[in-house]
C-alpha cells in the first residue's frame, strides 16, 4: 500500500529536517506521516479520482506535500527525499530505532565515523569509538549496545494483552505499601493503547527511599538502569522496562496528566494553555510564577475550560475540542456488557461444555452469552457440520429449559461462526443458519488475496441474509500478521446497507476492529460487537482490552450491541 511508503518517507524526512536543526517542519512531517498511517482510502485510488485537489483534502497536507505525493504516485519517487539520502546516506530507520539514538546523534555518527547501518554503530560501540565523540561520553555509548540488544530480541513494542496483567500486580503491591499514599500507571498503558512501549508508576510517598528499595528488588527485575530519589527504572525478565516516579502530592495531578500523554494531546494542550496565558508542564499549570492548577487532573482541566478527559481519548483526535465544547461522548462503560457473543465450546475446538461456559458467564454478572462454535470447513477446530449444529443447538435448548426452572435469568444463545469461503459463500446451509439466534462469520483461509477479490468475499458473506456478525474484520495479529488487502471503505458500506454488525475482538493479539477503524464505525452508524472469542472459559476475562479499544474509538453503549438487553439485541439481528 502506498500510504505505508509515503508515511515512511516523510517520516525519514521528518528527521532529516531535525539534523538540519530546521524548526516546526519536522513535526508538520511527522503529522502529515500519521494522518496517512491511519487514511482509510488508498492514496493512488485517491489521486485517481481527484488528482491533486484531494490529496490536499487529508488533514495536515498541504500544497507542497500533496505535490511531493503526486510525484511519487507517478514516477515512484521523491526527488525532496532523495536530495537528503544522498547528503546522508543512513539506514535512519534502522540507526534511529535506536533507543538512544536520535536523528543529531545520528548525523554526528555518520558525520564523525561514517555510521550507516545497524551493524556498524554495533561496531563501533564495541570498538569504544562511540564515547570519545563530543556530547557521547561512556553511559551513551554503553546505553546504544543496550539498545541494540533490545532491538533484537524484543523489537520495541509489547501486547496490551501481556503487559497489563503484571503491571497491575505490581500497582496493587504498590498500594499495599505503607509508605505510599497514592499511585497510578501512567503512559500508553492508562490510555489502553493495543501495544505498549514500556510502563510508568507515579507514587506519591514520604518514604521515597523504601518505595524505590521495593521497585529495585521486585521479583522478576533483570536489570536496574537507574535508581534515585525520585525515580527509578527497572527491566523485567519479560523485556519491557518500568519507570517509577515519585511525585510531591501537590503537583501529583500535573504529573499524571504529562505522564499519561499521548505526546500529541500534551502538545495540543500546552497550546491551548499558552492561548489562555498560562504555562503548563509536569509540576503543574503556571500563571506566571505561580502554581494554580496542579494536585488533581480535573482541576487542571477545568482551569483550562475543559471537561476531565478520559485517558481512552487522549491522542490528539478531536478530544479536546470536544472538551471544550462539552461533546465529549458518554463512553461505554467497562461496566456497560451485557454478554459475549464469541464463545467456542468443546463441541467444537473449545475446553469447557456449554453448561460450564453459561456458569462462567453468571459469575460475571452477564445476562446471555451466545456460543458460536466452528462450522465444518475448518477441520483442524473440528468445526461443526449442519447435523452437528442442529444437536448442539438442542443442548443448548435444553440448559435455557434447566436454567429458566432454576430462576435464573440468563439465556445461552444458540450461534456459530461460519467461514467465509473464498467465493464469499458461507460452509452451512442456508436452511440451517436459519435456525441460529444469529450467525458470525469469519475469514479463516486464504489470507492473501487480491485486494478486489478479498473486499468482493467479505461483501458477499455480508449480503447473506442469515449473517449477522463479520469476525475479526480486517484479520490482524499484532506483531504477526498484516490486515487482509481489503477497502475498508467499501466493506463499512456494505455494513451499513447490510445491516451487518462488526466485531471488535477482544483477544489481546487481535484487538481487530482497532481504534481508529471502530471510530469510523460509530460516524457511519454501524452497529459493533465487543467478543472475547474464547475457547476456554478463563477468556472470557479478556472483555476490558476490547471495551478499552471501543473506548478509544469513541463508541457509547448505543454503538455495541451487546450493551444491550437480550431482548433488544435479537430484535437488531438480520
Ligand atoms: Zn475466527
Ligand atoms: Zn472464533
Amino acid at each position: 500500500m502506498k500510504n505505508k511508503e509515503v508515511a515512511k518517507l516523510f517520516n525519514e524526512i521528518s528527521e532529516y529536517l531535525e539534523m538540519d536543526g530546521v524548526a516546526f517542519k519536522p513535526y508538520a512531517y511527522q503529522k502529515a506521516a500519521r494522518a496517512l498511517e491511519s487514511l482509510q482510502d488508498d492514496l493512488g485510488d485517491l489521486y485517481r479520482q481527484g488528482g491533486l485537489k484531494a490529496l490536499k483534502k487529508i488533514p495536515g497536507i498541504g500544497e507542497s506535500m500533496a505535490q511531493k505525493i503526486e510525484e511519487y504516485l507517478t514516477t515512484g519517487k521523491m526527488q525532496y527525499y532523495e536530495d537528503f539520502k544522498k547528503k546522508m546516506p543512513i539506514n535512519l530507520e534502522e540507526i534511529i530505532g535506536v533507543e538512544e539514538v536520535g536523528p543529531k546523534k545520528a548525523k554526528v555518527l555518520y558525520e564523525q565515523l561514517g555510521i550507516k547501518t545497524l551493524e556498524e554503530l554495533e561496531e563501533a560501540a564495541k570498538a569504544h569509538k562511540i564515547a570519545p565523540l563530543f556530547g557521547f561520553g561512556q553511559k551513551t555509548e554503553d546505553n546504544i549496545l543496550q539498545g541494540i540488544g533490545f532491538l533484537k530480541t524484543g523489537k520495541g513494542r509489547f501486547l496490551l494483552g501481556d503487559i497489563l496483567p503484571i503491571a497491575h500486580g505490581i500497582w496493587q503491591k504498590l498500594l499495599s505499601l505503607k509508605e505510599v499514599e497514592k499511585a497510578d500507571t501512567a503512559g500508553s498503558l492508562r490510555r489502553m493503547k493495543d501495544t505498549i512501549g514500556d510502563v510508568d508508576f507515579l507514587v506519591v510517598s514520604r518514604q521515597p527511599e523504601k518505595v524505590m528499595d521495593f521497585f529495585v528488588t521486585l521479583p522478576g527485575v533483570v536489570r536496574v538502569w537507574g535508581r534515585g530519589s525520585t525515580k527509578s527504572s527497572v527491566r523485567l525478565k519479560e523485556g519491557f522496562d518500568m519507570d517509577l516516579r515519585v511525585i510531591p502530592p501537590e503537583s501529583y495531578g500535573a504529573a499524571l496528566q504529562y505522564f499519561t500523554g499521548s505526546k500529541e494531546h500534551n502538545i495540543a494542550l500546552r497550546k491551548i494553555a499558552i492561548d489562555q496565558g498560562y504555562k503548563l508542564s509536569e509540576y503543574g499549570l503556571f500563571q506566571g510564577d505561580t502554581p494554580v492548577a496542579a494536585e488533581t487532573e480535573e482541576e487542571v482541566y477545568a482551569r483550562l475550560g475543559l471537561a476531565w478527559i478520559p485517558p481512552e481519548l487522549r491522542e490528539d483526535r478531536g478530544e479536546i475540542d470536544a472538551a471544550l465544547t462539552g461533546k465529549l461522548p458518554r463512553l461505554l462503560d467497562y461496566r456497560d456488557i451485557k454478554g459475549d457473543l464469541h464463545v467456542h465450546s468443546n463441541w467444537n475446538g473449545g475446553v469447557q461444555s456449554i453448561r460450564e461456559i453459561a456458569a462462567a458467564a453468571r459469575e460475571l454478572g452477564y445476562e446471555y452469552v451466545g456460543i458460536s462454535d466452528h462450522t465444518k470447513f475448518l477441520k483442524i477446530e473440528h468445526g461443526l457440520d449442519e447435523e452437528q449444529l442442529r444437536a448442539r443447538n438442542k443442548e443448548i435448548e435444553e440448559i435455557n429449559l434447566e436454567l429458566k426452572h432454576a430462576g435464573h435469568n440468563f439465556t445461552v444463545l444458540k450461534g456459530c461462526e461460519a467461514n467465509i469461503m473464498a467465493d464469499g459463500s458461507i460452509d452451512i446451509a442456508d436452511e440451517v443458519l436459519a435456525e441460529m439466534d444469529y450467525v458470525i462469520a469469519g475469514v479463516h483461509s486464504q489470507f492473501k488475496m487480491p485486494r478486489a477479490e478479498m473486499t468482493r468475499r467479505i461483501i458477499t458473506a455480508m449480503e447473506n441474509p442469515h449473517v449477522d456478525i463479520i469476525s475479526h474484520p480486517t484479520g490482524r495479529l499484532l506483531k504477526k500478521r498484516e490486515e487482509y488487502d481489503i477497502s475498508l471503505e467499501k466493506i463499512l458500506e456494505a455494513a451499513r446497507s447490510t445491516g451487518t454488525v462488526l466485531e471488535i475482538n477482544a483477544y489481546p493479539e487481535r484487538l481487530d476492529l482497532n481504534d481508529l477503524n471502530i471510530r469510523v464505525c460509530k460516524n457511519l452508524g454501524i452497529k459493533m460487537v465487543i467478543n472475547t472469542d474464547a475457547h476456554q472459559v478463563d477468556q472470557l476475562r479478556l472483555m476490558p482490552f476490547g471495551i478499552a479499544q471501543a473506548r478509544r474509538g469513541w463508541a457509547e453503549k448505543e454503538d455495541i450491541i451487546n450493551a444491550w438487553p437480550v431482548a433488544r439485541l435479537l430484535q437488531m439481528l438480520k
